[in-house]
């Protein structure tokens, strides 16, 4: 026979088991929520850097980027080089084979650039239909040959959307960095004068500023 003490007893010790299991059922649905919350940072910070479309940089990387590595290539003496892309007449692509086909040339000249340059640079689709690259320990000359050899092989590009063939041709405009007094926003403006310049000799070019050569 069961004694009064006894009965409350187990009954505290029932209740207190029972009080654990909630405690630690608790405790264990916060780590998920936590865990999950440190991987929605991470990815929300992942989201921040990159371009939606195309995966690769977005232009507030490359900003911040090119910011600290010219710092950097100031002070250790590192050639530099930045070359802005832009596709040619891609307008009238939209116009010819619809938006979605647009965004298509856009995804796949995305990935031939990052392929093309194996790791060498660091490539960012700066806006709409202009990208960027920032070359670190590349020599001037090197760099206009690996921009030439890119010209050409987008130029032979076939790309497929939708049973559909498409190619496009790029300007370039190439800058290296010589002097201890420039800063990206220099650097930047010399690379979109000579973008400006390869579209004035007739597009499917690079132009190589003058500082560089
Ligand atoms: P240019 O040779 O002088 O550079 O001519 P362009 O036609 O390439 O240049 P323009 O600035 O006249 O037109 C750029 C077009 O790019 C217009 C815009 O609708 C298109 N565009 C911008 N962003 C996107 C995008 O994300 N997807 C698609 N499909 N088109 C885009
Ligand atoms: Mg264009
Ligand atoms: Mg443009």
């Amino acid at each position: 026979m069961i004694t009064w003490v006894e009965y409350h007893r187990n009954r505290y010790q029932n209740e207190s088991i029972a009080m654990y299991h909630a405690l630690s059922n608790e405790k264990h649905q916060l780590q998920v929520e936590i865990k999950k919350g440190t991987f929605l940072e991470t990815e929300l910070s992942l989201m921040a850097q990159i371009d939606g479309l195309t995966g690769v940089y977005n232009r507030r990387s490359f900003w911040d980027i090119a910011h600290k590595e010219i710092e950097r290539a100031k002070r250790y003496h590192i050639p530099l080089s930045i070359a802005l892309i832009d596709i040619d007449n891609f307008k009238s692509i939209n116009d010819t084979y619809g938006h979605p086909a647009g965004d298509s040339v856009l995804k796949t000249l995305s990935s031939h650039c990052l392929k093309t340059i194996r790791g060498s640079a660091i490539f960012a689709r700066i806006g709409g239909e202009e990208f960027a690259f920032l070359f670190l320990h590349v020599t001037p000359e090197n760099v206009v040959d690996k921009m030439e050899s890119l010209r050409k092989e987008i130029e032979e590009l076939s790309m497929n959307y939708e049973h559909q063939t498409i190619s496009c041709t790029v300007s370039i405009g190439i800058v290296s960095m010589k002097e201890q007094t420039e800063t990206l926003e220099t650097l930047y403006q010399k690379a979109d004068t000579c973008l400006y310049q390869a579209k004035h000799k007739g597009r499917n070019s690079i132009y190589v500023s003058a500082s560089s050569r």
